[in-house]
């Protein structure tokens, strides 16, 4: 198989661009690095079977020969990145899917787009099926993730419909793992950065939302064969282990045996309360559930975090989008 993976250097893309080429497979990878950088695909650029194409999707795709699959991955996907780029990422759900779309249609590729299980926006229902329609506020500062995973949705399933492309849709609810930046402000790197460097760790509100936690490695995995599949989705990915973000917080402290304190700070607007995937689908259809315990993933983040301190690879932690430590109470 020759496949595309817009947003290839990124946290999931290189992972997935990773596996592809161990199992034979030949990857262009299409990436701006505008949240990340080409060192994470730096140990695949000697591969023959890897090429590594720096673009904007927003500005078309070239991709000469033939293309049997096209992974559309390309768009900040962390509040913190999406926030300071709100033009940015409402192209790469809009014009950028359009353009992977026209390139799938163009070859005779089958396409499968990352969208979110932020498309239930704060649920109103628990845990969340394909089937429940979400609850996004359209104008909050969410809404330019939200909304163009959204519209990328839509135009996914038209393209289905009416251009007669193989195309599919997955939702993906929070992964982790290795290669997470550290400034990119979502819990579980925050959360390491900060115990690892003994600074306080910074739970939002009360910590009592929930967030569910899936391994980098099982989600590639549910990628894979939701191309292979004959679906077309939209299909949850992500691992039903719901844990409180206090909770987690708890958990990292313990297992990197920081002396760091939890300290409390507010909660960001339109902060989902809960959020747990219905895999029920995803177990019929493509036989598909994560197999890596959470704490044998956060294991391994804090390992790579170790090395990437160790190597002063890893800089910047603070968290421009939610307000610096105020008077709140440490609980801990
Ligand atoms: P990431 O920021 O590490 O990766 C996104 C990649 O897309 C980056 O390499 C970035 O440079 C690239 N990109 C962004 N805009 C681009 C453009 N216009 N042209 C070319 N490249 C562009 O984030 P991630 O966590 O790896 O997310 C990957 C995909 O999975 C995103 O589409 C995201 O919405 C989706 N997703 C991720 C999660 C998660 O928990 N990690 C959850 C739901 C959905
Ligand atoms: N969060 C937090 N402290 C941080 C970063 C995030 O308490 O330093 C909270 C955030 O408010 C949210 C949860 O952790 O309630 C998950 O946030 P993340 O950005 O990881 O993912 P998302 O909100 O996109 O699910």
């Amino acid at each position: 198989m020759r496949a595309v993976v817009t947003g290839g250097a990124g946290f999931i893309g290189s992972h997935l661009c990773e596996r592809l080429i161990r199992e034979g497979h030949d990857v262009v990878c299409v990436d701006n690095y505008v949240t990340s950088s080409p060192d994470n695909v730096e140990h695949l650029r000697d591969d023959r079977h890897f090429r590594l194409d720096e673009r904007d999707v927003t500005e078309g795709l070239e991709v000469p020969g033939h293309v049997d699959a096209v992974f559309h991955l390309a768009s900040p996907a962390s509040p913190v990145d999406y926030l300071r780029l709100p033009l940015e990422t409402l192209g790469a759900g809009s014009a950028g899917t359009w353009n992977a779309l026209d390139l799938a249609a163009a070859k005779g590729a089958r396409f499968l787009l990352a969208s979110t299980s932020e498309s239930y926006g704060d649920p109103q229902v628990h845990p969340q099926p394909e089937s429940y329609w979400g609850s996004v506020n359209p104008v909050g500062p969410r809404s330019v993730y939200d909304e163009a995973k959204r519209f990328g949705e839509a135009l996914t399933v038209a393209y289905r419909r009416h251009c007669g492309v193989d195309a599919k849709i997955v939702r993906i609810f929070n992964t982790f793992g290795p290669r997470m930046r550290a400034d990119d402000g979502r819990a579980i790197p925050t959360f390491v950065g900060q115990a690892l460097c003994g600074e306080p760790i910074t739970v939002s509100g009360d910590g009592s939302q929930t967030r569910s936690l899936c391994y980098v490695d099982d989600l590639v995995d549910g990628l894979l064969r939701m191309l292979a599949s004959d679906h077309g989705g939209p299909v949850n990915l992500g691992n039903p282990h719901e844990v409180s973000i206090f909770e987690l917080a708890e958990w990292i402290r313990k297992l990197t045996r920081t002396t760091s304190e939890i300290t409390l700070i507010p909660r960001p607007k339109d902060d989902p309360e809960r959020r747990r995937p219905d895999i029920t689908l995803a177990r019929e259809l493509l036989d598909w559930e994560p197999t890596t315990p959470v704490e044998q993933g956060l294991r391994d983040i804090i390992t790579d975090f170790r090395h990437r301190l160790a190597a002063r690879d890893v800089t910047e932690r603070r968290n421009p989008a939610l307000p610096s430590p105020p008077t709140a109470s440490a609980r801990s």
